[in-house]
């Protein structure tokens, strides 16, 4: 989501002649767009902000000015802190006001007097009708925002507090962007949000659109040859959604989080659900699609973790069978409920439990990722990451290196898959 929004800032800044560079030094302004999901994301804001101070005050020697502006979560939840420990910062502002930058940076410039911007309203009207409608697309792939939001309040999530209330995008502008991502080259969109599949869409005649039904109508779109989505939440999954797994331009993966295996710390985290329900619904995805991929997200340690409930988080494992997925230990946030609670649990046990669940983890994915040597996987190109070599992802949304010539990238072709270093294949082009 915050590549997402970086990627809509710099389109919101490009009538204005900015354009993006890949470093800092030279830049006329700097954008960190910052994450508070966990603590260590939120600790770098500062250690970087003190590292990019430099080139403004080199700038300034040379008589040249650099805006530097800190966007996204920790500017939302921190913003006055931020603009209180470093006064070199020009402008702050939260996910939700990056649509009006033209006039922030115009009022920080300002030919009446420069200003000091900190913006973290929560606009009342729809954000996204502030944003340019095209997205310059940067590869065959991309990334559409279609819900933001979250009105859930997991225990220990700061999501509800920095991005706001649960909200779609209307389907008509979401389909527009596609097509307009299409004509530019793209043949793979991800539609992503906090909850993606609780998305549910008003059109202009006033119906509801479900996530299965935009991705029904956007797998119309000529062009268009794989939709992916993601995140999802156990509580709001339909059959529909497991249903469109069936349709070939929907790609057989799956991200949906569970965060813990125990029902009574499912229970504390206020996931609103239980183990079985997790069980189920892969179960009626893994009919609908036998091979499809499972991923997800775990938290190890949250308050009142006990060995058997920890036992309970790797059972769960040991059945699903993932083929890839994100494990972090438990990082109590400022203003969330869990923060409060007792039962915290020791640093050397939460780093023992994460060891012990990413090495299961990685097994598992090693050996999904062994499963597909000697298949023919549809792969599409999406970079040179060397001479001579092009880098592509199969339909379970495996990493894949090959050799071939550049004007592959973008495309999508066939690879006999040859071997894995556990994480990431490697194959050859099949030349029909
Ligand atoms: N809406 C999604 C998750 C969004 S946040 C869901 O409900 O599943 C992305 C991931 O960050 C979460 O799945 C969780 O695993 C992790 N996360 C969020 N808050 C965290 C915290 N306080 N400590 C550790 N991990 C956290
Ligand atoms: Fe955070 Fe996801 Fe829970 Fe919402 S549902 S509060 S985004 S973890």
């Amino acid at each position: 989501m915050n590549a997402y929004d970086s990627r809509k800032m710099a389109d919101v800044l490009a009538p204005m002649g900015y354009n993006e560079v890949d470093e800092p030094e030279g830049a006329d302004m700097i954008i960190l767009n910052t994450c508070h999901i966990r603590e260590k994301a939120t600790e770098k804001v500062f250690s970087e902000l003190g590292r990019l101070k430099k080139h403004k005050q080199d700038a300034e020697k040379e008589d040249r000015k650099v805006l530097m502006a800190v966007a996204g979560c920790v500017a939302q939840a921190e913003g006055d802190f931020i603009a209180e420990r470093a006064p070199y910062v020009d402008m702050v502002f939260g996910p939700q006001s990056f649509g009006t930058l033209p006039e922030m940076v115009a009022e920080a410039t300002g030919a009446y007097g420069k200003k000091r911007i900190i913006n973290t309203d929560f606009e009342e009207e729809d954000k996204f009708d502030k944003l340019p409608e095209e997205t310059i697309a940067t590869g065959p792939t991309a990334f559409l925002a279609v819900q933001e939001g979250c009105d859930k309040f997991c225990t220990f999530c700061v999501v509800p507090y920095t991005r706001g209330g649960e909200y779609s995008r209307r389907p008509e502008a979401i389909l527009d962007e596609v097509k307009a991502l299409r004509d530019q080259g793209v043949r793979e969109v991800s539609f992503l949000g906090q909850n993606v599949n609780a998305y549910h869409g008003l059109n202009a005649d006033g119906e509801t659109k479900s996530l299965a039904e935009l991705m029904l109508m956007t797998a119309e779109i000529d062009g268009i040859e794989r939709i992916r989505y993601t995140t999802s939440h156990p509580r709001d999954m339909q059959d529909d959604l497991i249903e469109s797994h069936a349709h070939p331009k929907v790609m057989p993966y799956l991200h949906l989080p569970v965060q813990s295996g125990s029902n009574k710390i499912l229970k504390a985290m206020n996931r609103k659900h239980e183990r079985d329900l997790y069980f189920e619904i892969i179960e009626k995805f893994r009919k609908v699609r036998p091979d499809i991929a499972i991923s997800g997200d775990f938290i190890i340690g949250f308050p009142g973790e006990t060995d058997q409930d920890f036992e309970d988080t790797m059972d769960l494992v040991r059945q699903i069978k993932y083929s890839s997925a994100y494990s972090f230990k438990y990082s109590p946030r400022p203003g969330t409920t869990a923060a409060k609670m007792g039962g915290i649990i020791r640093e050397d046990i939460k780093d023992a439990r994460l060891q012990e669940l990413q090495a299961l983890l990685n097994q598992q994915m090693r050996d999904f990722n062994e499963q597909t040597i000697g298949k023919e996987l549809p792969t599409l190109f999406d970079g040179t990451p060397r001479e001579g070599q092009l880098y592509g992802r199969s339909p379970y949304n495996q990493a894949i290196y090959v050799t071939g010539h550049p004007r592959l990238d973008g495309q999508m072709d066939t690879v006999r898959i040859t071997g894995t270093n556990g994480k990431s294949l490697m194959g050859e082009l099949v030349l029909l």
